[in-house]
């Protein structure tokens, strides 16, 4: 039995001409893990963060046979508050040209819908069993993961497309060496989460706008400002589509964060008061930007697991920063 770790965006494309896989299962801790599920917006859904396809990517064509017809460009005016150095700073040495930041700041292709209608009818798509459920440890002598209200699934392969930092703290052997490799593991991994929130509020823009905040007292680093109409048909261009990315410390995670950048988002002149929030939704993205410290040891352990059967696949799979035009490109047969 192949046991996939993960409904990510990885897992959907590498299964989308096995349609049907009897000796397959995807396991999950819940259905909403993906970055592009997307928030529910009535009957619809709308992005839960700005996503954008590189336009000289070359698998586009590959998409349309996916049920995209049409794509938006989008393309920014970009504003700096404070200094752009300032705004790198806030994600403590990263180099953000690796990232989705760079990709986000020079803007690219989103499909009418969004990413998350695009995701959400890959999913419908498949049909291979799927279980949800908290992941309690891999066993990796025995081959087995047990889901916390099941019984242990028993694989003969073992795919994960699940953050690679969390898979690792799962994992059990009686190896030592192999344990201690996981360790070295654990702390080689690095991360900048972020807090990212969506809004929809009254009073349209004419340009799409994106504002790097560089500035001492903001906390908030990237503020997107969207005309929704665009993308999202059903939203009138009465209305403006907002995120807002600020780095986070784990410990630092507290309920004042939403007020807080609501009221940099006053500040900064964005909002103009509460009562034109129409949607506001919000989460925290913990892996949001990747980089390990040392990449010896990461494929050391990639080597490792793949003589227990284990593969590692996907941006977080692997703990490689990957855009979707890298994705489609790799996973799209
Ligand atoms: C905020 C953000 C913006 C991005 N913007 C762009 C962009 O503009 N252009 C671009 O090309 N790419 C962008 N990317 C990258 C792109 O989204 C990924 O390549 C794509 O999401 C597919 O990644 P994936 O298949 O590895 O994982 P996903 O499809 O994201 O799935 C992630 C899997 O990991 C699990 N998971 C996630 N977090 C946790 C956690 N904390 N604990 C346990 N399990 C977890 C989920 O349940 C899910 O199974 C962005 C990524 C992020 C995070």
């Amino acid at each position: 039995m192949r046991l996939i770790l993960g409904e990510s965006l990885t897992s959907l494309l590498m299964n989308y001409s096995r349609s049907s896989a009897t000796d397959t299962i995807i396991t999950d801790i819940w259905e909403g893990g993906s970055v592009l599920y997307g928030w529910d917006l009535s009957k619809y859904c709308i992005d839960r963060a700005p996503i954008f396809l590189n336009p000289s990517c070359p698998h586009i064509n590959k998409l349309r046979g996916l049920g995209i017809e049409r794509f938006e460009l989008i393309k920014f005016n970009i504003n700096v508050v404070g200094t752009e150095e300032g705004f790198r700073s806030k994600f403590r040495g990263i180099d953000l040209g690796h990232t989705w930041i760079q990709q986000l700041v020079s803007g690219g292709y989103i499909p009418i819908g969004g990413w998350c209608s695009f995701y959400r009818r890959l999913r419908g798509c498949i049909a291979i069993r799927r279980v949800y459920g908290y992941i309690k440890f891999v066993d990796i002598d025995r081959k087995l993961v047990k889901i916390s209200w099941l019984e242990c699934l028993k694989y003969d392969e073992l795919v994960s497309t699940l953050p690679l930092h969390y898979l690792l703290t799962k994992v059990t052997t009686g190896n030592e060496e192999v344990s201690k490799l996981i360790r070295g593991c654990i702390s080689a991994l690095s991360y900048v989460p972020t807090y990212i929130m969506t809004l929809i509020v009254k009073g349209g823009v004419d340009q799409d706008e994106v504002i790097m905040v560089g500035k001492k007292g903001f906390q908030t680093a990237l503020i997107v400002r969207l005309r929704p109409d665009v993308v999202y048909p059903r939203i009138s261009g009465k209305y403006s589509l907002i995120y807002v990315i600020t780095p986070i410390d784990i410990e630092e995670l507290r309920p004042e964060i939403s007020s807080r950048v609501l009221g940099e988002l006053r500040r900064l002149n964005v909002l103009e008061d509460l009562s034109s929030i129409v949607f506001l939704r919000d989460y925290f993205e913990k892996y949001s930007l990747i980089s390990t410290k040392n990449e010896e040891l990461l494929n050391n352990l990639i080597g490792t697991l793949g003589n227990y059967d284990i593969k590692l696949e996907g941006r977080l799979g692997r703990w490689c920063e990957a855009s979707l035009c890298d994705l489609i490109g790799t996973y799209l047969k």
